[in-house]
Formats: structure tokens, C-alpha cells, sequence
């Protein structure tokens, strides 16, 4: 039995996870430590074998045996408790069970400088990505994959549905991924964000809630929330930093979509603040490649010209009609590229300050839709229909952040088109 008294259930929380690691009966008393005297076991909780208690401030933590002599007591260096600290706890309770430490001062003094909150990923962590169908959430396995990661964990949505709160404690309590990769939205083109404010808000809060709640409660040791540059006001001047967000008015038809990431953004940076907790966002810019949305109704410019290109050329179109005037600038980096820029921020960001992940180059539509029919081979004319909106003109993001820690991207524009032109031909050209 392992009881731990105290006035701070987050702390409680820790300890209890520690307790079920080792397979030790858990109980909690929420009290002020004042009114317990050291060394005696709450009534009615039999056989104590350890006691943990937190003073009011979070502070220390005094640990016993109850009824014997040696005590020992942890100094934390912040006021947080971080997971690590719960490791840390588990290493000492664990020592302290097996008789391992004679002087307890000494054991935990070695185990506090051993405990480091920015612990690297090890290529045997157990790693969750949530989304891992998605065109982002794919390219992260195939990422982590290809770099030797072994133990990865992925549901889809009938096996687990995340915005099912029940179903994803359960998922955690019973799989305790280290590392949370998430990378699950309900994502879409303007139409449906337009169209559908309501599913876009409470879809993504709900998935984003329980995911980073549960990653929090079942001590993931870091955690990567993907945003998108759309968390961005609509008149940011680019290239946008980081320190843009929450400057301005959003734009009003992803409005819902921007509104639930940011609270995203907010929900780690507070886990990250209040408790420690190592969870950072990554916002990319305008992704494509593999299993990107060829759907014309509901794609992303990029992959929507792909198509239009791909199907003009097939029925042998003398004209391909591309939506405004092509005068827009946007910023494209390539779903394998964004993959492994995350990956970097993983092994190598700590921060809970959100940062960009782009390629610092914007090309006008026009440039696009020209490279596109290169590639693709349609040989006929671009022309605009110029009833259709154009949008921001231009959306370029600040990368220099990302740059200055040591990443950058690797595949060119008209390389990675042809990737995926060469993957929707074998997998989404119909
Ligand atoms: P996708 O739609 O390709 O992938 C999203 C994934 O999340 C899908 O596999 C989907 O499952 C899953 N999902 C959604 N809701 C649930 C649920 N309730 N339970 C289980 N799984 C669920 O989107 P992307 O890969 O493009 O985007 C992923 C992230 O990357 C998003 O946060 C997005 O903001 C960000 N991003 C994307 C950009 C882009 O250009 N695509 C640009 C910048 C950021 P299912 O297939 O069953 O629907």
C-alpha cells in the first residue's frame, strides 16, 4: 500500500501513476498536512508500507516508511512536478522498496541530478500519433519509421474514436505512450469550414481535449500538438513570426478551425506552465504530398490543381480554368519535409512558445498552376476566373526560428510535386 497525503491532487496524481507502475495499492488523502502527525497511516488504510507527503507550497515532499525510522525528503528544485519527477519518484520509491538506498539523502540527491525534463527521445519509447492515416499524421510514421523508431502505437478512428472521452482514458491508462504525437483534426477547404462552424469547433476541441488531457494524466513525457498557419490574423504582415498570434482578427471563414487550435496551442502551453508538462506546437504551413485531399470539392489549392491539371490532360482540355487571378503568393512545403522538421522539435525543442514550420519561399498561384501543367504534362493554356476570391494575398511564413535551431527542408518544390503526382496517379487518379 502506498498512501501519500496531501493538499495537491496534481501531485497526487504522479504519485498514484508511479504507485500503478509498481504495482503498489494506492491511496490518496487530500489534507493539510499540519493535522496528520508523520509516520501514522490515515484510519482504516491497513499495512502502509510508504508514505509521500507534499507541503501546501509543492515544494517538498516528505517520504517514510511508516513505523520505521528513516525518512527522507525531497527538495524540488520549481515549483512544478514534471513527469520526469515522476520518474524520478518511481526510481526512489522503487530503491527505497528494494532496501537499495541505506542513506536515502544520498540516493535522492544522485536521482535529482539524474532527472532531466528535456530527456531526448529514445528509438524505443512507446510513441502514440494520433491521426496516423492523415496526409500529416502518415508522413510523421513514415518518418519515425525510417529513423529506427520501433514502438509506435496507432488507432484509427473505429478502433479508437478520440473524440470519445471514456475511450481515450482508457486507451492511456492501459498503453502509457511516452510521446504523443497529435496529428488528428477534422480539417477542410473554406466551403465546409464556412458551412460548418459548429462540427469545426467541437470536433477539434473535444479530439484536442481528451488527447492532451490524458497524455498529461497518464505521464507522457512530451507531447507535439500540430496547429496550422491559419491560427494567424488574416492581416499578419508576412513573413509571420510566431509573435503574431492573437495580434489581430482571424479570417472569418476558417474562423471556427483557427479558434480551436489556438485553444489547442493555449491548453499545452498552460499544461506546460502550471505543471511542467513538455508539450509543444509546431504550426506548418500549406502542406502536400501523399494522401493529401485530391477531393475537388474540399482540397487545398495545391492538390486541387494537381487534379485539374492531371484530368485536362487525360480528356485532352485545350484551357484549364484556375480559380482568382493568380497573383496570390503561398507558401508550399512538402508533407515529408513538414515530417521531418517535427521530428527536429522532438529530439531537439522544448519550449512550450509555439514555432513555425515552413520553407521561407512563397511562389504566386500562377507560378504554381505553371509548374503544376510542367509536371503533369498538360500542354494546353491557364486561364482565370476571376469571379472567384483570391484571398490573403500573400501568406508566407517566419522560419527563422526553426532555421536557427538547425533545420531546414530538403525537397524542392518541383521535386516533391512530381513525388506526388507520381503517388496520386498510383493511388487517388481516378
Ligand atoms: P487529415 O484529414 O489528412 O488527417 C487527420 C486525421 O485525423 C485523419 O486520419 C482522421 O481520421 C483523424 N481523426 C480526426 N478526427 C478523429 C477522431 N475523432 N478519432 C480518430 N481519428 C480522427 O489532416 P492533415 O493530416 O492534413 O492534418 C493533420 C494536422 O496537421 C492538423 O492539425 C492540421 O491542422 C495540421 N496541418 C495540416 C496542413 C495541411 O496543409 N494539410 C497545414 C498545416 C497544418 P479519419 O481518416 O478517420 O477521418
Amino acid at each position: 500500500m502506498l498512501l501519500a497525503r496531501g493538499h495537491n491532487r496534481f501531485l497526487a496524481i504522479h504519485i498514484a501513476v508511479a504507485a500503478l507502475e509498481l504495482g503498489l495499492e494506492f491511496h490518496f488523502e487530500l489534507t493539510k498536512i499540519d493535522q496528520v502527525p508523520a509516520g501514522k497511516s490515515p484510519p482504516g488504510v491497513p499495512f502502509p508500507r510508504l508514505v509521500l507527503e507534499a507541503d501546501n507550497e509543492m515544494d517538498r515532499v516528505v517520504a517514510h516508511f511508516v513505523g520505521r525510522e528513516f525518512r527522507f525528503e525531497i527538495k524540488c528544485a520549481e515549483r512544478a512536478i514534471t513527469t520526469s519527477r515522476r520518474v524520478k519518484f518511481r526510481i526512489e520509491i522503487e530503491d527505497a522498496l528494494a532496501g537499495k538506498i541505506d542513506n536515502p539523502q544520498v540516493g535522492i540527491a544522485r536521482s535529482l541530478e539524474n532527472a532531466n525534463p528535456g530527456m531526448p527521445i529514445q528509438k524505443s519509447d512507446k510513441i502514440f500519433v494520433a491521426g496516423h492515416r492523415g496526409m500529416v499524421g502518415s508522413a510523421l510514421t513514415r518518418a519515425l519509421e525510417a529513423s529506427g523508431f520501433t514502438n509506435l502505437l496507432k488507432r484509427d478512428r473505429i478502433e479508437l474514436d478520440l473524440g470519445d472521452d471514456a475511450a481515450v482514458t482508457k486507451f492511456f491508462v492501459k498503453e502509457k505512450p511516452e510521446i504523443v504525437i497529435f496529428a488528428a483534426a477534422k480539417v477542410g477547404g473554406i466551403k465546409a469550414n464556412n458551412d460548418y462552424p459548429v462540427e469545426f469547433l467541437l470536433e477539434n476541441l473535444r479530439v484536442q481535449n481528451n488527447v492532451i488531457a490524458a497524455a498529461y494524466e497518464n505521464g507522457a513525457r512530451k507531447l507535439l500538438f500540430l496547429g496550422s498557419s491559419c491560427i494567424y490574423p488574416k492581416l499578419a504582415p508576412p513573413p509571420i513570426p510566431e509573435s503574431a498570434l492573437l495580434t489581430g482578427p482571424l479570417e472569418p471563414t476558417n474562423e471556427a478551425y483557427a479558434i480551436a487550435k489556438i485553444a489547442g496551442v493555449k491548453l499545452c502551453q498552460a499544461f506546460s506552465h502550471e505543471y511542467g508538462a513538455n508539450f509543444i506546437s509546431a504550426m506548418p504551413t500549406n502542406l502536400y504530398g501523399p494522401n493529401d485531399n485530391f477531393d475537388l470539392e474540399t482540397s487545398h489549392a495545391l492538390a486541387a490543381l494537381l487534379r485539374k491539371a492531371h484530368e485536362a490532360k487525360q480528356s485532352g482540355a485545350h484551357e484549364l480554368v484556375v480559380w482568382g487571378t493568380g497573383t496570390p503568393r503561398r507558401e508550399f512545403l512538402h508533407v515529408d519535409d513538414c515530417a521531418s522538421g517535427c521530428l527536429y522539435l522532438l529530439e531537439k525543442y522544448d519550449s512550450p512558445e509555439i514555432i513555425n514550420v515552413g520553407c521561407g519561399e512563397d511562389i504566386s498561384i500562377r507560378e504554381l498552376a505553371e509548374l503544376i501543367c510542367d509536371v503533369v504534362g498538360f500542354g494546353g493554356e491557364l486561364s482565370w476566373d476571376k469571379t472567384k476570391p483570391n484571398g490573403t494575398p500573400r501568406k508566407l511564413l517566419d522560419v527563422s526560428k526553426l532555421r536557427a535551431l538547425g533545420w531546414s527542408p530538403t525537397i524542392p518544390l518541383r521535386d516533391g510535386i512530381a513525388r506526388t503526382y507520381d503517388w496520386f496517379l498510383k493511388n487517388a487518379a481516378k
